[in-house]
């Protein structure tokens, strides 16, 4: 069964039958504005994000259950970046006629497992039919207290530059993609590519991590990673009026990328610093901070290392294992470039 004879209401019914009740919800889905208590003495936290197919994902790759958990995911990633705590969401569906009515249930399961899992409460959005694909848009809501929210612009010369996690593994699951395309990619798949692929389809935003290093005061300017590194610290940079030193040997990379990297002619770097999607927190903090945010990072259960100084010029290096600057023939991902 496609759409078409469903129609918009039996749609968001399908949709609302499955929500549960969340945090704050006053009045849900199903009136002209939902109504949300807040949190006295909270600000809130506010981004909104569009996936559109064939530009962010492809059908043919992107399993909607999936596909629905990575459209709330990406968006959760804005708030953990900012410090907050994700606690709303609307979402938005252009749909074309012809989708099978099962893709979109099963979307909207990937998206309300996301939910629960991050304790996000669906209270709203808007259907309508699309002529030219799938468009995807999401608005997340959060809050955090006024003094702990961590901004683009607080980086300071001398701070280290951290990152979480490790990098390069979504974008190398795209090359993985793109070399091997479906329609049997169940089958073709190793163990440690199937990590690499999960990277890229179902990435996990860093919430808890992001609120715990906010609420320690210790960190100066936070961005999640979803263009890579090198321009998303050079966001912190330009908001910051700074610039940094990335040290490119200290730049984490999993056992799996290092494994998928020897197809490749030469080491991919560009996929490390450039490659995007790591949905990873790249963050500034004193050096002399180093050991608290160490154990932080522990208590979260996430890995987080330094892997570069803020320096007061402005320009963004990346320096090689013997020093000499790395020019990086890419500088991330930017639509209209
Ligand atoms: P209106 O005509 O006032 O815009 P709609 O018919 O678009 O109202 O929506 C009816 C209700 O269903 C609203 O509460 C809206 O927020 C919700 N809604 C519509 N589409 C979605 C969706 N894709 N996901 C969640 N809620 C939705
Ligand atoms: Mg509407």
């Amino acid at each position: 069964m496609s759409l078409d004879g469903l129609g918009e209401f039996d749609l968001i019914s399908r949709i609302t039958a499955r929500v549960q009740p969340g945090h704050g919800v006053v009045t849900g889905i199903g009136d002209d504005a939902a109504v949300t208590g807040l949190t006295t003495g909270m600000q809130l936290l506010s981004s909104t994000d569009m996936l559109l197919e064939d530009v962010h994902f492809r059908r043919c790759w992107h399993d909607p259950y999936l596909l629905g958990r990575k459209s709330l995911a990406v968006s959760i990633s804005d708030i953990a970046s900012m410090g907050g705590l994700p606690r709303w969401s609307l979402l938005s569906l252009a749909i074309p006629p012809d989708i099978p009515l099962v893709f979109l249930d099963e979307f909207t399961r990937g998206y309300l497992a996301m939910s629960a899992e991050q304790g996000v409460a669906l209270i709203g959005g808007d259907t309508c039919a699309s002529r030219s694909g799938l468009t995807i848009s999401v608005t997340i809501l959060g809050e955090q207290a006024p003094g702990l929210v961590v901004r683009r612009s607080g980086a300071r010369p001398g701070n280290e530059i951290w990152v979480t996690g490790t990098l390069g593994d979504a974008a190398m699951g795209l090359k993985l993609l793109e070399q091997r395309p479906p329609p049997h990619p169940g089958e073709a798949w190793g163990e440690g590519e199937k990590t690499l692929l999960s990277r890229l389809l179902d990435p996990t935003p860093r919430s808890a991590v992001g609120l715990a290093l906010a609420g320690s005061g210790l960190v100066t300017a936070m961005i999640d990673i979803s263009d890579g590194v090198l321009a998303d610290f050079g966001h912190i940079a330009e908001m910051s009026a700074v610039g940094g030193t990335l040290q490119l040997n200290s730049l984490p990379v999993s056992a799996h990328f290092r494994s998928a990297a020897r197809a490749f002619p030469a080491f991919p770097h560009q996929l490390v610093l450039s490659g995007g999607e790591d949905y990873e927190l790249c963050f500034t903090a004193s050096a002399s901070d180093r050991e608290k945010i160490t154990r932080l990072l522990k208590k979260c259960g996430v890995a987080g290392m330094p892997v570069g100084i803020v320096t007061s010029s402005p320009e963004v290096l990346v320096i090689d294992a013997e020093g000499a600057p790395y020019h990086s023939e890419n500088q991330g991902f930017n639509h209209f470039a």
